[in-house]
This record gives C-alpha cells, sequence and structure tokens, in this order.
C-alpha cells in the first residue's frame, strides 16, 4: 500500500494542493529532512555530520522519541536545524479516525515546539488534513531517498538520490535503524556534491 502511494505522487498532490512538496525552484537550494528519531545511534551521527559540513537541516519528530531523548532534541533544535511534528507515536493517518489522530499530534506538540508537521508514511485522511492544516504547515517531499529499503546497496541509494534532486527539493531521509546503512553512506556524499554544484542547504517553514 505504501510504496503504491509513494510511486504516485501524481495522485497525493492533486488530492493535498496545500501541502508543501517542493520550495522555490529558481534557488539553488534543497532541504534535508530527517524522519523518526530522536534516536541516539542515528541523530546523534546525523548532528555531528551536519555540524561538520556547515549544514541545516529539519527533524520531523516523533513525539515519544522526544519524551525518551529529550537532551537529543534539545541539541537539534540548539544547533540551529528546523523541527517538526510527525505525530507522537507514528500513527499511519488512514488507519486511525480523525479524532484520534489529531489527538496525538496534539499530544506530540507537548514535546515538540513547531507549526510544521509531517504525516507518517505521507498517508493522511483528507478530513485529518483538514482540520491539521488550520494549526499546521503540511511539509511532505518531492526526493524520497529510499534508505530504508534492504534491496539496494548504499551506492544506489546515493545515485537514486542524485538523480532526483533539482532545485527546491525537498529530500526525505531517517532516523532509524533499519535505514542507518543507506542513509550514513549517501547523505555525506550527497552534501559534499551539491555543494561542488553550487547549491545550498535550508531548513523547512
Ligand atoms: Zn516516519
Amino acid at each position: 500500500m505504501r510504496l503504491r502511494w509513494l510511486r504516485a505522487p501524481g495522485l497525493i498532490k492533486r488530492l493535498f494542493p496545500d501541502f508543501v512538496w517542493r520550495y522555490n525552484s529558481d534557488e539553488k537550494k534543497v532541504y534535508l529532512t530527517f524522519d523518526d528519531g530522536p534516536i541516539p545511534e542515528s541523530t546523534m551521527w546525523t548532528l555531528d555530520l551536519l555540524k561538520e559540513k556547515g549544514v541545516k537541516a529539519t527533524f520531523f519528530c516523533v513525539g515519544d522519541n522526544v519524551r525518551k531523548f529529550p537532551d537529543l532534541y534539545r541539541r537539534i533544535v540548539e544547533e540551529g536545524h528546523a523541527v517538526g511534528n510527525h505525530t507522537h507515536n507514528h500513527l499511519k493517518g488512514w488507519y486511525n479516525n480523525t479524532q484520534k489522530y489529531v489527538e496525538n499530534v496534539i499530544l506530540a506538540s507537548e514535546y515538540i515546539d513547531s507549526k510544521l508537521f509531517r504525516p507518517p508514511y505521507g498517508l493522511i485522511k483528507t478530513s485529518q488534513a483538514k482540520y491539521l492544516s488550520t494549526d499546521y504547515k503540511v511539509i511532505m517531499w518531492d526526493v524520497l531517498s529510499g534508505d530504508y529499503r534492504q534491496d539496494i546497496t548504499p551506492e544506489r541509494c546515493y545515485r537514486d538520490v542524485m538523480k532526483k534532486v533539482r532545485p527546491g527539493s525537498i529530500l526525505l531521509f531517517h532516523n532509524h535503524l533499519k535505514s542507518e546503512k543507506n542513509m550514513r553512506y549517501t547523505v555525506p556524499r550527497l552534501i559534499d556534491e551539491l555543494k561542488q554544484q553550487g547549491y545550498d542547504f535550508g531548513i523547512c517553514h
């Protein structure tokens, strides 16, 4: 189900035209985003890398992870990155009624200070989106890295991302264990290559 949807971005885009799928395409700027953290293994490494490269990014956090690792969350904010709400328990919108879903986002908002929201799996009902749109700007993506895929090599992950990047792109990576190998290979190379090509890195807004 998930993969079928992700391969049909045109359809989701038509359903949700108010969501942000990509930023200004006139500027040579891209937007790195990391979903599902913060977790010590992955987020610490990501923050060290971004600091070393002098690059800012946006972290769509799971509220329950922020509850467990408040210091990591603080570090994200203190180092100048943006944060976004990704529900408290990583809920799939399609499988939860609107009240339960919205309540889970509100619970997460006690831990995550942000007016940005990204639905887990990109799956959200129109009723849920309508509700959240009054308080949040919903940030989607136009480049899905596939870092979680176990059937591709890190090099393939990197090459696929580089093929899809264009000015204004929002790139989706993960801060979870499943994506470690591909993410750790791809992100540093991508930053170096895009800098070489004259790209800047922005935070979602
Ligand atoms: Zn997620």
